[in-house]
């Protein structure tokens, strides 16, 4: 933002007593661009809910593991008491069981031929972090050596691989989209060494075999991008190409036995927010959706307003009518308006220099009225109040 508008801003909310100090410090009203048929917010609305507040974590080392940011849910901290939040994979019809896997030196290991064990928290779309490391002993080669595999919603499979000097098929490398998606780089640390692995991951979303959203993976490795929002086009698997179809909304996150004894530190997830095409209410959304969100809007800005009177209370009603042109709240500020213009043209010409600052963000909500096409440009009390700024001078001493 640049200064003079800095500037601006800081005079019209020192004219708004009537906002809450939040909105106060987030910016002024009659701004940026107004909502549109796909967004329901205006450029820097001020309105707009504020970042929740998330401490951050510390990154891990080859000795430690680091800490999770604040919101994070734990999957496994090293704990045997972590290790209760997996059990077995069993089969649907089969009753639960506990997890075979071991817990060793702040890791979880697994037990070869013990099976592949899960959350048993489900969970969608989600910040995933999780650190694996591979036998420092190597064995095997190719798919054989230091196999384990994430797996998101227990569909999708990150690849957990030794390919630190061990050649495979490339789209079965460690950290490919397995059977989708080669990483764009070998970036995996020795075996036996941790290696740091951050997923972004957006399930694919279907309406019966149409494609909604195909769903994507962003992988770090190591610090390294390694899958740049990688499409998925269905869960993959080996030897399969993936179909379109039915997709879950949450599933529990799988780690595979593939016979080798790799071990797992340090598993934390954040759930992500919803995006448009599954109801998120932010971003470009659909015409509907934004309707309906815009709507929301404007019932917490008139419930903001009610709260508030005279000139305070219309510039509130009149920014709620930049969501929603509602009828009874237009009249309302029409009337106001009405009223206001006619109230500040009997004023002498010193009561209304006490007024200029007023009347300038009256004139300016009346002016984005206008242009967001809510009140007619040629607005009677519109027209009233800018003349009586060239009457007073005041159009020509801006600075
Ligand atoms: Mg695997």
């Amino acid at each position: 933002m640049k200064l003079h508008s800095a500037c601006v801003l800081l005079g019209l909310a020192s004219l708004l007593p009537s906002l809450s100090p939040a909105a106060q410090s987030t910016g002024s009203p009659f701004y940026g661009d107004a909502p549109d048929r796909h967004h329901p917010w205006s450029i820097h609305d001020h309105n707009r809910p504020q970042p929740k507040r998330v401490e951050p974590g510390t990154f891990s080392s080859a000795t430690q593991p680091g800490t999770p940011p604040s919101d994070a849910i734990i999957l496994f901290d090293g704990t045997a008491a972590s290790l209760e939040k997996w059990e077995a994979d069993t089969k649907a019809d089969a009753p639960r069981a506990p997890s075979k896997w071991i817990v060793k030196d702040g890791a979880m290991e697994c037990v070869p031929k013990s099976g592949y064990v899960r959350t048993k928290e489900q969970f969608g779309d989600c910040q995933l972090h999780v650190e694996w490391a591979a036998p420092k002993n190597v064995q095997g080669n190719s798919q054989g050596r230091g196999n384990s595999g994430i797996f998101l919603m227990g569909l999708v499979e990150v690849q957990v691989l030794d390919n630190y000097n061990n050649p495979t098929y490339a789209d079965g490398f460690a950290a490919s989209v397995y059977g989708i998606n080669p990483p764009l780089a070998n970036a995996l640390h020795a075996p036996g060494e941790y290696q740091m692995i951050d997923i972004i991951f957006r399930r694919p979303v279907y309406e019966g075999t149409k494609v909604l959203d195909p769903g994507y993976l962003t992988v770090f490795c190591n610090g390294v991008l390694v899958q740049d929002h990688t499409p998925l086009e269905g869960p993959g698997g080996h030897q399969k190409r993936s179909v379109a179809g039915p997709f879950p909304a949450q599933g529990p996150l799988k780690l595979q036995d593939h016979g080798n004894p790799v071990r797992f530190r340090n598993i934390w997830y954040r759930p992500l927010p919803a995006r448009s095409v599954e109801g998120g209410t932010d971003g470009f959304l659909t015409a509907e959706a934004t309707t309906l969100k815009r709507k929301a809007i404007a019932a917490t800005v008139r419930a903001d307003a009610a709260k508030l009177s005279g000139t305070a209370q219309m510039l509130r009603l009149a920014e709620s009518l930049v969501y929603e042109d509602e009828a009874a709240t237009h009249a309302q500020v029409e009337t106001f308006a009405t009223s206001y213009a006619a109230n500040i043209k009997t004023l002498t010409s010193s009561a209304r220099a006490a007024k200029k600052n007023e009347v300038q963000s009256v004139i300016r909500a009346l002016q984005y009225l206008g242009k967001s096409a809510v009140l007619p440009t040629t607005f009677g009390p519109r027209t009233t109040l800018e003349s009586i700024v060239k009457a007073e001078g005041w159009d020509k001493n801006k600075k």
